[in-house]
């Protein structure tokens, strides 16, 4: 049986995105919608099969807890409404997938673990890029040293934001601007291929005054991150130029490029060693599997054999504090040392 997901929300993502992903996916099936305009989720509800009786409004959305068909949610609102959409979701005893960012404070996803945990209820944060198969190609020669220690990483993270995307530029609602909405990819996605937590992190900003996109969010910044293994990583995000969303992966004996390494689809992965002194490129194939159906089907896996996800809550917690520090350092302009933490890593 199909894990039955209610779906929070139907933005772009939702409509783009998760619903059709549902159609590649082997283990999970949308059996319930919550929105606040009723026009548009008749509409949606009638297009994928879902019954009136399954549709709800944020305010009738604590009723989830009396269908049984739904095991979990998936909340793709605004970054500062998933707070209270995970925590009202876990009391109604439902299992939680997150979109990223998490929240918008280290308090707020300390309180999302703390409700599931209570709630015995599983939290995953969605980091499409964590279960992307070119991604994880990536992550296995860094970690197997397949061309040696890597030591120095550069990741990009860059678009040019319209100018009505009108709850990305409030902060109450967004909690930033690039940092938290894709300069996240660059922090995140190198936590994944080290396998290791950064232990300093200095960053600078920069806004262009005047532009109405920015009044209250930040435009571009970019930030270093110190590992213990010594690798560092230069991290650059920007909401106001052309789109560059790729990294390149510095090791002893070669280069791993993705570019572009950060969108749905169409992404690319170029190594470059010199096996024997002859100078190689290689391009290993791309798998083109949905990352959406993967990270619903890792979920509905997690849920029916009682697994941990790949991506728990304790992973955006940690971003959260690191982009934090990020906001510190840029502000007090120098480095912000961070704590040691307990690996959060479910590939080894
Ligand atoms: P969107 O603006 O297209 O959709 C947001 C939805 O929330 C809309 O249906 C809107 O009606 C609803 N909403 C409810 N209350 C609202 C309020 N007070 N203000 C504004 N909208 C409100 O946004 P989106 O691009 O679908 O993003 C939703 C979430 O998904 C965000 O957290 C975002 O970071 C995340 N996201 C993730 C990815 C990814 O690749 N994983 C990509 C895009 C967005």
């Amino acid at each position: 049986r199909r894990v039955g997901y209610a779906i929070v929300g139907l933005g772009h993502l939702t409509l783009n995105e998760i619903l059709p992903a549902f159609g590649q996916s082997k283990h999970a099936k949308p059996v319930a919608l919550v929105s606040g305009d009723p026009e548009k989720m008749r509409k949606v509800a009638q297009q994928y099969g879902i019954k009136a009786s399954s549709c709800y409004s944020y305010q009738t959305y604590d009723q989830l807890k009396d269908n049984p068909e739904v095991e979990v949610i998936y909340i793709v609102l605004p970054n500062s409404m998933h707070h209270e959409f995970t925590i009202r979701g876990a009391k109604a005893g439902k299992h939680i997938l997150c979109e990223k960012p998490m929240a918008v404070s280290s308090k707020e996803c300390e309180e999302m673990i703390a409700a599931c945990k209570k709630a015995g209820k599983k939290l995953m944060i969605a980091y499409r890029i964590q279960y992307e198969p070119l991604n994880r190609m990536a992550q296995q020669a860094v970690r197997d040293k397949t061309y040696g220690k890597p030591k120095l990483i550069q990741m990009v993270n860059n678009q040019n934001q319209a100018h009505d995307q009108q709850w990305r530029h409030k902060k109450a609602l967004a909690g930033g601007g690039s940092l938290p909405d894709v300069g996240l990819y660059c922090l995140n996605t190198t936590r994944y291929l080290l396998g290791e937590e950064p232990t300093e992190v200095s960053a600078q900003i920069y806004t262009t005054p005047g532009d109405d996109r920015f009044k209250e969010v930040e435009e571009n910044v970019t930030f270093t991150m110190r590992f213990p293994s010594g690798v560092i990583s230069q991290c650059m995000t920007g909401y106001g130029t052309f789109n560059n969303k790729s990294y390149m992966v510095h090791c002893e004996e070669g280069t791993i490029k993705m570019d572009p390494a950060f969108t749905y689809q169409g992404l690319h992965q170029e190594r470059v060693h010199a096996p024997k002194g002859k100078q190689l490129k290689e391009t290993p194939n791309d798998p083109q599997k949905d990352q959406f159906a993967l990270e619903l089907d890792h979920m509905a896996d997690c849920v029916r054999n009682n697994k941990t996800p790949f991506t728990p809550g304790e992973e955006g917690l940690q971003d959260q504090r690191i982009m934090e520090a990020i906001y510190q350092s840029a502000k007090e302009n120098k480095p912000v040392k961070l704590p040691a933490v307990a690996k959060i890593d479910a590939f080894r």
